[in-house]
């Protein structure tokens, strides 16, 4: 058996015009646009890649950027001050921290300190608070799980009922998406590094979801034939044949799984580009409720 191929671009691309659309919408209707506010504090190559990727996404889909490039030795009330304008400002609708903060920096008060409406990332304690209880919905959910549960959504693939297992339990990825999949009625089991016999558990899974940062760890006998897989994964290994010199491989060794799974995200290619339109998606949603 070869898996159908979950295609996260164009999934991602179609997301895309139809935030363009609603923008345009809101634009004629409002003479206003949603307004999303990137907070980027130190120099770390990564972080400034992913804040590039989305100020660009913003101004693709017509929605405003407002940028603020701080240095790596900000002091936390400097920080604080920001976010808390920012909040005020009836132009921004989101509002972004990238993360990782440097060390000196308490992440978790930045994080509380952003507007439970302008949190478009989702990780104010009070929205993962929300989203960990039954009937109480967060105003926003996290970028990459709300993510890998439209995959499965726009791939036609059903949740109810189905053994899904998580691998990581991070508060980004693994812990919320596997919130998201128990509100569907999945029967869900989380994996992390303590799990004792890693391919037994993970073999019960009609989904998977793999989020832990290991290179092709999961392998063609870990998976139950007929298994859906959403590699969240993004690791760079060598590789002297491309021009970088190394590659993008996800947390599943794709070409192996492929053969036994029914469907299968692509790392690059996958959950990679969802992440950025979830993104766009919650800032119009946030848009829409004052707007
Ligand atoms: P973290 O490092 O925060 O969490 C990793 C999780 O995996 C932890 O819960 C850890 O367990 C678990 N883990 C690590 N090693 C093993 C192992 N050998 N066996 C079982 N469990 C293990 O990572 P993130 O959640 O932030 O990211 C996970 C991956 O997803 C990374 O590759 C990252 O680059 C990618 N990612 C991709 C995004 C996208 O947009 N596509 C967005 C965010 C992340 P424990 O808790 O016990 O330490």
């Amino acid at each position: 058996m070869t898996a159908q191929l979950i295609d996260g671009k164009q999934i991602a691309a179609d997301i895309h015009d139809e935030i363009r659309a609603d923008v345009e919408e809101m634009k004629t209707e409002t003479g206003k646009v949603p307004g999303l506010a990137t907070v980027l504090v130190g120099t770390r190559k990564d972080s400034q890649t992913y804040v590039k990727m989305k100020k660009r996404a913003c101004k693709k889909a017509g929605i405003a950027s407002f940028a603020h490039d701080l240095p790596e030795d900000i002091r936390q009330e400097e920080l604080l001050k920001i976010v808390l304008d920012l909040n005020a400002n009836p132009d921004v609708h989101g509002i972004l921290v990238q993360l990782p903060l440097p060390g000196h920096i308490d992440e978790e008060e930045i994080l509380s300190a952003v507007s439970l409406e302008k949190d478009v990332d989702g990780f104010h304690p009070i929205n993962i608070g929300r989203l960990s209880m039954k009937r109480r919905d967060p105003l926003f959910v996290p970028c990459t799980p709300r993510g890998c549960i439209e995959l499965l959504d726009r791939t036609g693939i059903k949740i109810e009922g189905k053994r899904a297992v998580v691998l990581g339990r991070s508060n980004i990825v693994g812990l919320p998406v596997a919130m998201l999949l128990l509100h569907r009625n999945a029967t869900v089991t989380i994996c992390h590094s303590r799990t004792k016999d890693l391919p037994s558990v993970v073999r019960e899974a009609d989904i998977l979801v793999a989020a832990v940062g290991r290179a092709e760890m999961v392998k063609r006998d870990w998976v139950k034939p007929g298994v859906v897989v959403i590699d969240v994964g993004m690791n760079a290994v060598d590789d002297p044949s491309s021009e970088k010199g190394y590659r993008l491989t996800g947390d599943v060794a794709f070409d192996e799984v492929k053969e036994v799974a029914s469907a299968i995200t692509p790392v690059p290619g996958g959950v990679g580009p969802m992440t950025i339109a979830m993104l766009l998606r919650n800032t119009v949603d946030s848009a829409k409720r004052c707007l």
